[in-house]
């Protein structure tokens, strides 16, 4: 039997020879399906990346391996969270035998990335990610920040504007916000529809997460900011003073040298700090009061 007569049979209509190999796989767009095939790009985030030989890579959605038979053999483990069946078992056919490559068949979004490894920042995480999730994706893998190093992925142009947005660009919001809280974001380069098979309807772009060691903005609780920015954007024409009327009072944020006149897309993340930590500290005080209360009457 010949080599491409093993591959796993592709089910339903057979798309394009991408590696030149036999393999004939029909893009699912369930699975945000876009395969990277222009070798001047695939080059270009390569050298990005710039992987190490002791780096630990970890890719999200290696598809067909564009990305990975590039660095694979520049780094010292590279392990691939593939969802997709057909396309882990090409993958594990054509490169499980590199001691280096483990293949992981599996949702990222359940992936627990504390199984590849504990050291602090040893992962380099990379990936041309699957659109439809890409922000859950994001969001799911700074529950470990701890672990990476730094995460250097594809996504919409949009989403990568979002991501880098500063205060008073159309782009600003809570995405921007919360990943600069987390992360330092650079936007790194576009690519063009035409870098794909099959060609998405947008241009998409290289964006860079580093991981911050130290917060840029101290809070007292994190969710109470992830609140916040979330309930002044939720009403993004409204001023501050309107759409956090339901989380704390006009005279609570008196004190704050902030212009409450204004709106969401005019402070600044430590501006959204204050008023986080101004919000979580009435809070506590509330709750102390309605304990001492009880007690009282106990
Ligand atoms: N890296 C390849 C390339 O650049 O050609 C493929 C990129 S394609 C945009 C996204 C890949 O993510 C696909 O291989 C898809 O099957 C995979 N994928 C989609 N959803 C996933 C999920 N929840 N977990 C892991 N992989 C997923």
């Amino acid at each position: 039997m010949s080599r491409s007569s093993q591959r796993p049979r592709p089910r339903g209509k057979p798309g394009r020879d991408l590696q030149g190999d036999g393999f004939l796989h029909q893009a699912r767009k369930r699975f945000g399906q876009n395969f990277l095939h222009d070798q001047n790009i695939i080059h270009k985030i390569v050298q990005s990346i710039r992987p190490q030989a002791t780096d630990h890579i970890v890719e999200i959605g290696p598809g067909q391996g564009a990305l990975t038979r590039h660095l694979l053999p520049a780094c010292a483990s590279l392990d691939a969270i593939e969802l997709d069946r057909d396309l882990a078992a090409y993958l594990e056919q054509t490169l499980g035998s590199d001691p280096r490559f483990t293949l992981h068949q599996a949702d990222v979004l359940k992936f627990d990335l504390a199984t590849l490894g504990d050291a602090p920042r040893s992962l380099r995480i990379v990936g041309n990610l699957p659109y439809n999730i890409s922000t859950p994706c994001m969001f799911h893998l700074l529950r470990y920040p701890h672990l990476i190093a730094d995460m250097t992925f594809m996504l919409q142009l949009e989403v990568v504007q979002r991501l880098a947005a500063l205060p008073g660009d159309s782009h600003y919001g809570r995405l921007g916000l919360m990943m600069q809280y987390f992360c330092r974001v650079e936007h790194l380069f576009d690519v063009p529809p035409t870098a794909f098979v099959p060609a998405p309807k947008v241009t998409s772009a290289i964006v860079r997460l580093v991981p911050h060691e130290t917060p840029p903005v101290q809070v007292d609780d994190v969710a109470c900011l992830q609140d916040v920015i979330r309930i002044a954007f939720t009403q993004r024409r409204k001023t501050l003073k309107n759409s956090l009327s339901a989380l704390i009072s006009e005279a609570e944020l008196g004190g704050l040298p902030i212009d409450m006149s204004l709106r969401p897309e005019n402070l600044s993340l430590a501006e959204y700090a204050l008023i986080s930590d101004t919000i979580s500290r009435a809070r506590h005080q509330g709750r102390q009061e309605q304990q001492e209360e009880s007690h009282d009457r106990e």
